[in-house]
């Protein structure tokens, strides 16, 4: 979501301030993790399995977490800033009644973790209760607002979640269906909805399916997730990817679906499996771990080099360094261990605390190192502080060459769909040439994956025949309009 004109007429000098901070340095993205999970035994709780799907979503989110369940038409919703565990005691789970129930992990860019935006949004209404858990970036967030506000609606927060469920709102005097049909006609842009109702939960994922969304089963009940790695954590098992334009409506009946039919041409984020996905997941028919590895093995074909060893920058760029070991025939060995401990620097709010942050989180291996032709791979490079952080502290080491390789293409435009990327003048391979920036790394030699390259790793398996992608922040081609006055 882009916050430029998302404040409404209400918002106190705090949410003005943040506005001013960021508007010049980021935009509000959101990529998250949501789940959803509904119980045909109305005695049960669901609360505990949403905590174990929000925990095994996490690496999606990690700045608030949220959840909402209904029992006999009553809604509940808990939620705050922090990690799910620190959020969900075992004493609020306890509390959260209800068979069924959807949650979220928010990621949003730093400073904008206010406790407003957590999800989910529950709007109460004279015909019921309605929960709403987003992942993605709405791109018409801002004119949708400003209609409902005109209609009288506040908002208590920045975030499209909120636009959404009181769209959903609005609109349920018409019934569940109607009303989901065209509160999904309106919106445009990037979502992959759980959506509570007193009766039924729904999936919805946006025609072009940018963000994921699937469908799993429990012995007695259905669960959706933003990843399939969420289904072993609550005893569940994978059914299938809602696919792009589709909504499923679980109830007592069982799971109904409908396509709205409109406009769909799948336009998967690439991002999902160069960086955001967990290794064990499987989007579309494609094995991300299996993607990373082709990936390296592909980038080990374009861009060879002479090593002694090569390594990847944890967690992601791991599977490809084994790829592409493998393929160029060098070891493979861990040179650089990451801290568990410390949320992903990217967020962070300065670029001297993102560089702080940086020399905490990862540390080399100095054995492995030393005296050494290395090739270090990564999934992306997007301002260059971690790369050229690494590139540091792997020279300090003694390694006698560094050799840079990366999975991604250069990532050159901004991304409007939920990936927190910065501004195009803070995208270091923006007016960068190659060489130019293997010289500021501090690299003896610099190569990114082509976007052929990253195409053919991922091809869903049993095809050799890549589906819709998703690849504007390397080619600045979107798969749906960009405002205008966004695209900078
Ligand atoms: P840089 O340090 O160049 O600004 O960012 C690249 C590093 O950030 C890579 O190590 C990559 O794993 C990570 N990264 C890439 N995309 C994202 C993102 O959308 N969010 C976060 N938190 N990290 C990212
Ligand atoms: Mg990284």
């Amino acid at each position: 979501m882009n916050i430029t004109k998302q404040f409404s007429p209400s918002v106190n000098n705090n949410d003005k301030f943040q506005y001013e901070t960021f508007h010049d340095d980021e935009k509000f993205h959101d990529a998250c993790g949501v789940f959803g999970i509904y119980l045909n035994d109305c005695d049960k709780d669901a609360a505990p399995l949403i905590y174990y799907g929000l925990l095994s979503l996490q690496h999606r989110g990690q700045e608030c977490a949220g959840m909402a369940a209904v029992k006999d038409g009553t809604m509940e919703c808990r939620k705050g800033l922090g990690l799910v565990s620190e959020v969900f005691t075992p004493q609020v789970i306890d509390q959260i009644k209800g068979p069924a129930a959807v949650g979220h992990v928010l990621y949003s860019t730093a400073g904008t973790n206010i406790i407003e935006n957590a999800e989910p949004f529950v709007s109460r209404f004279k015909l019921g209760s309605v929960a709403v858990a987003h992942n993605g970036s709405l791109t018409n967030a801002d004119v949708v607002r400003e209609l409902l506000e005109d209609a009288g609606v506040g908002f208590a927060s920045t975030n499209d979640g909120e636009v959404i469920v009181n769209l959903i709102s609005r609109n349920y005097k018409k019934g569940l269906e109607r009303a989901l049909i065209d509160t999904i006609q309106s919106i445009k842009g990037s979502y992959a909805l759980a959506v509570l109702t007193e009766s039924a939960l729904v999936g919805a994922r946006d025609p072009n399916g940018i963000r994921p969304l699937c469908l799993g089963q429990l012995d007695g009940g259905w669960i959706l997730a933003s990843e399939s790695c969420a289904f072993g954590a609550v005893g569940g098992k994978f059914v299938r990817d809602i696919e792009p334009g589709e909504v499923v409506i679980i109830n007592r009946d069982g799971v109904k679906s409908f396509s709205l039919g409109e406009k769909i041409r799948r336009a998967v984020c690439t991002f999902e499996y160069v960086y955001f996905a967990r290794a064990d997941s499987i989007i579309d028919n494609v094995d991300v771990y299996g993607a990373r590895i082709r990936a390296g093995e592909i980038l080990a074909r374009e861009s060879g080099v002479e090593a002694d060893l090569v390594i990847g920058i944890p967690d992601s760029g791991v599977p490809a360094a084994i790829g592409y070991g493998r393929a160029a025939n060098i070891p493979f060995g861990l040179g650089i261990v990451k801290s568990k401990y410390i949320a992903r620097t990217f967020i962070a709010p300065g670029q001297i605390q993102r560089e702080k942050a940086v020399s905490v989180k990862h540390s080399v291996i100095t054995s492995e190192v030393r005296g050494k032709r290395v090739v270090i791979i990564d999934d992306s490079i997007v301002r260059g502080t971690t790369m050229k952080r690494l590139v540091e502290i792997i020279r300090a080491a003694d390694a006698k060459e560094v050799h840079i390789r990366i999975v991604s293409p250069p990532v050159l435009c901004p991304c409007y769909f939920g990936v927190d990327t910065p501004h195009r003048k803070d995208l270091i391979s923006n007016g960068n040439s190659v060489p130019d920036l293997c010289k500021s790394l501090g690299a003896d030699s610099l190569a990114f994956i082509s976007v052929d390259g990253l195409l053919e790793s991922l091809a869903p398996s049993g095809s050799s025949k890549t589906h819709g992608y998703c690849l504007g922040c390397f080619s600045g081609v979107y798969p749906i309009p960009v405002p205008q006055k966004f695209n900078g």
